[in-house]
């Protein structure tokens, strides 16, 4: 067991003293600001690849308050998108496949409904569609994930304010002919279907929506670019406006992807561009010392492992090379391992432990007290 071990935590260990910490001091331990970071799909594995694949510094190693979760659903061992994030919307546990309900599909109340009845500006982010189960756990209620044009007219008359993903199509072809574009303006939405502007051009909108490709943005290797962590600091920009509180969930959303896939090139470069989107965050998180950042993943996807290289000698005995790695899956679909989560600024020492993924709801809750009246 410790050579699969002891290397990665060495390593980890050397990287972490390069990195230039903060440690958070702060007179109040209550958050004004909470931003969620979700990698879809993420064990250890696939974080432990950027000390391996990233040629600059790991943002990872930024963190020291460091936990892990159970992702079980009410149902399964191993848990689904929808399922754990509605456990970290709501607190509750659900089937795979629900979003925002309980198991017996009674509609539970989500962070954001509840924040945003204090004043708090909410939105959210992904490089999947914006209907994706884990964005619609943030402001959806729907018995299966697969209701996307539903999910889709929920969004428009949610208490979301900003957000930036895919899924045009959910919005414009629909089997109900509604064209959501004209519901989302009617909401008060600025929508911008071309690219991402800056904070100049939305400043102005009460809110405010990028819908940017059909269904899921594009891969990072075919060319997505800097979109999750200029969209992610833009939302900032605008939600925190006037430095108004506010809650925000964005999503790499296809490290899942890449995992059910089994490609390696994929996964490592959507790792990457979340590794940046956290370093960008910190930084903000760094200078306004009242957001606290939480770094988590709904589940683990494909079993991956950092192995090493096979080899065969020259008397046909195979050996695993402990100096070449050769990154393999064990599924093409989810597994049922603990999951790291990170968390930065004030109250960031309660994610220490080992505790469920519903308790990511309820200690934020704790210490922003959104639920009550
Ligand atoms: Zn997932």
């Amino acid at each position: 067991m410790n050579k699969f071990f002891f290397l990665p935590l060495l390593v980890l260990f050397l990287f972490s003293g390069c990195v230039n910490k903060k440690s958070y001091k702060s007179n109040t331990k209550v958050p004004k600001n909470v931003i969620l970071l979700i990698s879809d799909g993420t064990g250890l594995s696939q974080i432990s690849a950027a000390y391996y694949y990233k040629n600059s510094e790991v943002n990872y190693s930024r963190f020291e308050h460091i936990g892990l979760i159970t992702t079980h659903s009410s149902k399964e061992y191993i848990p689904d998108s929808a399922a754990s994030g509605t456990a970290f919307s709501t607190g509750e546990k659900t089937y795979n496949g629900g979003i925002g309900i309980l198991e017996d599909s009674t509609t539970v109340e989500n962070i954001i409904e509840m924040a945003s009845k204090k004043g708090v500006k909410a939105g959210i982010v992904a490089t999947s569609s914006i209907t994706h189960a884990t964005p619609a756990s943030f402001y959806a209620h729907v018995v299966d994930r697969d209701y996307e044009q539903k999910i889709a007219l929920q969004l428009s008359n949610s208490e979301i304010d900003y957000f930036a993903g895919g899924g045009k199509k959910f919005f414009k072809n629909r089997l109900d002919n509604n064209n959501l574009y004209e519901v989302l303006k009617s909401n008060g939405f600025g929508i911008d279907t071309l690219g991402l502007t800056t904070f100049d051009v939305i400043k102005s909108h009460k809110k405010q929506g990028f819908l940017l490709s059909d269904d899921g943005m594009p891969k990072m290797i075919e060319g997505r670019g800097d979109f999750l962590s200029k969209a992610t600091l833009l939302g900032i920009d605008f939600l925190h406006q006037n430095n108004t509180p506010f809650f925000l969930m964005s999503e790499g959303s296809q490290i899942d992807w890449a995992g059910h896939d089994n490609d390696t090139d994929y996964l490592i470069s959507e790792l990457i561009d979340f590794d940046e989107t956290i370093g960008r965050v910190l930084d903000f998180a760094e200078q306004d010392g009242e957001t606290l950042v939480i770094v988590t993943s709904d589940h683990e996807t494909g079993g991956f492992t950092l192995a090493g290289e096979n080899y065969t000698t020259k008397d046909g005995n195979i050996y695993s090379s402990y100096t070449t790695l050769d990154p393999k899956f064990s599924t093409g679909g989810h597994s049922a391992t603990l999951i790291p989560v990170f968390a930065y600024g004030p109250g960031a020492e309660l994610f220490f432990g080992i505790y469920d993924n519903t308790d990511i709801f309820h200690k934020i809750i704790k210490l922003t007290a959104w639920n009550k009246k």
